[in-house]
C-alpha cells in the first residue's frame, strides 16, 4: 500500500478511469456522444459514439419504476435549448435482464456545448435491498406486455423493452400509422372504434400535453388468441419544443386478473341492490322495472308476456298463531319454491311486498301462465312446511296486451287476484 503522499493527479485520473463504468463525452450542438471508457454492464449496453438524445432516451426507457419520476430524472440529461447550464447528478435504477442496477449518472459540463457523461454503477447494498424488495419493478415486468416508442413529428415506431437492455433499440420501419391500423384487428371488435379515436395522431397531440400520460383500457387479444383486458397507456415526453416534438412511449399493460375481479365485484353489488333482504328473490323495485321492461317488449314486438300475482293466505294468522320468526322461516320457504320452479321456465321473480310475490313470464301467453299458476298452487299446498305444516296461496294472472300500460296490466292482475280471495282461496284466477 503506498502512501497518499506519493500519489498524483495523473494516478488519480487513471484510477478514476478504472473505476468509474462508462465515462462519455458529449456535444450538445451537434447531439453527438464519444465514448471514453466503458465497462461492465455498459459494454454491450453503448456503443462507441452516437447521437446523445438517443442514448438518453434509451437509458431513460430502461430506468427506474414509474413514468412520473423518470420523466423528471430524463429531463435534466436533456440540454436546454442546446445549451448545458451545470452540474447534475441523478441516482437512477436501471434493469438489465431482470436484474436491477443502481446507477449514478452525471453531467460535468466543459464548456457551453460539450460536457462529460459519467455513468457508474454503484455497490450499495443497502439501496440495492430497498429497490429489490420494490415490488413495482415486478409488477412492470409482469404487466407490461408491450412498449415502443412513438414520434408522430416523424410518423415513425421504434420497439423497446422495458426488461431487457439490448444494444440494438430495434429501428423497426413501422410507420405509427400503419402500425394503428395493423394493431386494430388485434382490439375487440366493438372496443375498435374507441381504438381508432384513442390512438390518433391528431387526438394525441391536441390531448396529451408535454409530460402528460393518457390511456384507455379494452380488450387485446393475446399471443394465444385470447381476449384480455389491457390498459393501452400513451406517456408524452417532456420537451422544450412543444410545437413539434410528439414523441411518445406507447405501453400495453395486462390489467386482465384486476379488471375480472373488479367487474365481479359491481355485479355482486348490482345483485345485492335489486335482491330482497329476506328471501333472496328480486327486491320491490327490480321486479317493478321488470314490469315496465315487460310492457315496453309488448307494445314494439309480438312477444307474449304474462303476469302472476302469488299471496299466501290467512298468513296473519301464520304471525299471530307462531310469532313473526316463524312467519319469516315461512316466507322464506314459500319463496324459495317459487323461484325454484320459476328456474326452467323464461321468468323473473320478485316479492312485492309482505307475502305478495310478482312473476313476470316471458313468451307465456295468459294459458301459459295459468298453468305455471296452477301447478304451483297445487305444489305449494302439498308442501309440508317447518312448524306450519301446511299453507295455501292465491294467484292472479294477466297477459299483458299492446294497449296497457303498467297501471292497466297491474289492475287486471290484481283484480283477478281479489277474486281468487273472495271466491274461497288456495285457487287461480
Ligand atoms: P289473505 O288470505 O286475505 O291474503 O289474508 P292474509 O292474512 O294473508 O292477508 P293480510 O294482508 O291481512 O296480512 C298479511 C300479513 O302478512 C300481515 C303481516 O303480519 C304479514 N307480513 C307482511 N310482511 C311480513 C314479513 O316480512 N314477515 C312476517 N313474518 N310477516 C309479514
Ligand atoms: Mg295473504
Ligand atoms: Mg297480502
Amino acid at each position: 500500500m503506498e502512501k497518499i503522499e506519493n500519489y498524483t493527479l495523473n494516478e488519480a485520473i487513471e484510477f478514476l478511469k478504472e473505476s468509474v463504468d462508462a465515462l462519455l463525452i458529449v456535444d450538445s450542438n451537434a447531439d453527438r456522444f464519444k465514448v471514453l471508457s466503458k465497462r461492465g454492464m455498459f459494454v454491450d449496453f453503448i456503443g462507441d459514439s452516437g447521437v446523445y438524445q438517443e442514448l438518453i432516451e434509451k437509458l431513460w426507457f430502461h430506468l427506474g419504476d414509474s413514468m412520473d419520476k423518470i420523466s423528471e430524472d430524463y429531463q435534466v440529461f436533456i440540454p436546454t435549448f442546446g445549451k448545458y447550464s451545470g452540474k447534475y447528478s441523478r441516482r437512477l435504477k436501471l434493469v438489465e435482464n431482470d436484474v436491477p442496477h443502481a446507477v449514478q449518472m452525471t453531467i460535468y459540463p466543459i464548456d457551453e456545448n460539450n460536457y462529460l457523461l459519467l455513468l457508474d454503477e454503484l455497490d450499495n447494498s443497502e439501496y440495492m435491498k430497498d429497490f429489490l424488495t420494490n415490488e413495482k419493478v415486478t409488477t412492470i415486468q409482469n404487466t407490461y406486455l408491450f412498449s415502443m416508442y412513438v414520434d408522430l413529428f416523424k410518423d415513425s415506431t421504434s420497439s423497446i423493452s422495458i426488461t431487457e437492455i439490448s444494444d440494438e433499440t430495434v429501428h423497426a420501419a413501422i410507420k405509427y400509422s400503419e402500425w394503428r391500423h395493423m394493431i386494430v384487428n388485434m382490439i375487440w371488435p366493438d372496443d375498435q372504434e374507441l381504438f381508432m379515436e384513442r390512438t390518433d395522431p391528431e387526438y394525441l397531440k391536441k390531448n396529451i400535453m408535454p409530460g402528460r400520460t393518457a390511456s384507455f383500457d379494452c380488450l387485446m387479444q393475446n399471443l394465444e388468441g385470447k381476449y384480455i383486458w389491457v390498459k393501452l397507456i400513451f406517456s408524452r415526453a417532456e420537451t422544450n419544443n412543444s410545437e413539434e416534438d410528439f414523441r411518445y412511449v406507447f405501453m400495453v399493460q395486462d390489467i386482465h386478473e384486476n379488471s375480472v375481479q373488479l367487474m365481479s365485484t359491481l355485479k355482486k353489488y348490482e345483485e345485492l341492490a335489486s335482491k330482497d333482504a329476506l328471501t333472496d328473490v328480486f327486491n320491490h323495485g327490480r321486479i317493478e322495472t321488470e314490469l315496465y321492461n315487460a310492457i315496453e317488449i309488448v307494445s314494439r314486438t309480438d312477444r307474449k308476456v304474462s303476469i302472476i300475482m302469488f299471496d299466501i293466505d290467512f298468513f296473519k294468522n301464520v304471525n299471530d298463531k307462531y310469532g313473526h320468526a316463524v312467519g319469516d322461516m315461512t316466507l322464506k320457504h314459500f319463496a324459495f319454491m317459487l323461484n325454484d320452479y320459476f328456474k326452467t321456465a323464461n321468468a323473473v321473480i320478485g316479492r312485492w311486498g309482505g307475502e305478495e310475490f310478482v312473476a313476470v313470464c316471458y313468451d307465456a301467453d295468459i294459458k301459459k301462465a295459468f298453468e305455471y299458476a296452477e301447478e304451483i298452487r297445487i305444489k305449494v299446498s302439498k308442501e309440508d312446511y317447518k312448524v306450519v305444516g301446511h299453507v295455501t296461496c292465491c294467484a292472479g294472472v294477466a297477459e299483458i296486451t299492446k294497449k296497457d300500460d303498467f297501471q292497466k296490466a297491474f289492475d287486471r292482475m290484481d283484480k283477478a287476484m281479489y277474486q281468487a280471495k273472495s271466491e274461497g282461496r288456495n285457487c287461480v284466477r
